[in-house]
């Protein structure tokens, strides 16, 4: 099971990914968006792991980089961790440490944040098409008890795939959706750094 520890791991882990894969983000928001994702994301992150603090419980953690996040990653992608941090973060407060269930609820309250703030549905084109598959493959687990470290990795799988079936999509929604049809055949930035996010969480508890 995870305590704040672990959830300090993973939020490094996350931001040692985004800081690696910058420009490829970068790349993916130039072709569809305005080519500050990786940047965005780095920024927002390299704040965030510098405001944790080891002695922090998990809900208050998960506030501060939700807050690191609002304030210093900008564009359409900053409000959304922010809230997907936030919302998942209150899930925390009742528990000493969590185990399948409790994660599968806390990325569940991740994404209703994430769609409540930014009205994606699914197939939209955006990070909910990482994000609701690897909520799904938690529940699932947590439902067949499976422990979490096979279960991280079965929701990791999930947002990977996730992400690639963006690539096909027409954007429905945020800058991307501008393009319309022309956004058809890449792959979203936003999916791609969930991806990462779940990836992350499956290294850091593995
Ligand atoms: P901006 O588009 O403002 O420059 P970013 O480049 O940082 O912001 O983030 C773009 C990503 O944000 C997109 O690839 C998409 O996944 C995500 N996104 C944009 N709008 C929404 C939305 N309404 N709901 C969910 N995700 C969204
Ligand atoms: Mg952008
Ligand atoms: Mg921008």
């Amino acid at each position: 099971p995870l305590t704040a520890p672990d959830l300090h791991a993973w939020i490094r882990a996350f931001a040692d990914r985004v800081a690696e894969e910058r420009a490829y983000l970068t790349k993916l928001d130039s072709a569809i968006g305005d080519g500050d994702h990786g940047q965005n994301m780095n920024r927002g992150l390299s704040h965030a792991v510098d405001q944790i603090d080891d002695d922090a419980s998990m809900s208050d953690t998960m506030r501060t980089v939700a807050m690191a996040l609002i304030s210093k990653t900008g564009g359409a992608s900053g409000p959304l961790y922010g809230t997907l941090f936030m919302d998942a973060g209150k899930t925390t407060a009742e528990h000493e440490e969590l185990g399948t269930p409790e994660v599968a609820a806390l990325f569940r309250a991740g994404l209703n944040g994430v769609q409540r703030r930014g009205k994606a549905e699914p197939n939209d084109k955006t990070m909910v098409d990482a994000l609701l598959p690897a909520v799904e493959a938690l529940e699932d687990a947590a439902e067949n008890g499976t422990p979490l470290s096979e279960a991280i990795q079965q929701a990791a799988n999930a947002a990977k795939k996730g992400m690639e079936a963006t690539t096909p999509l027409e954007a429905r929604k945020g800058r991307a959706s501008y393009l319309g049809e022309r956004s058809k055949g890449h792959q979203d930035p936003g999916a791609t750094s969930t991806y990462y996010l779940l990836d992350a969480a499956a290294t850091a508890w593995s």
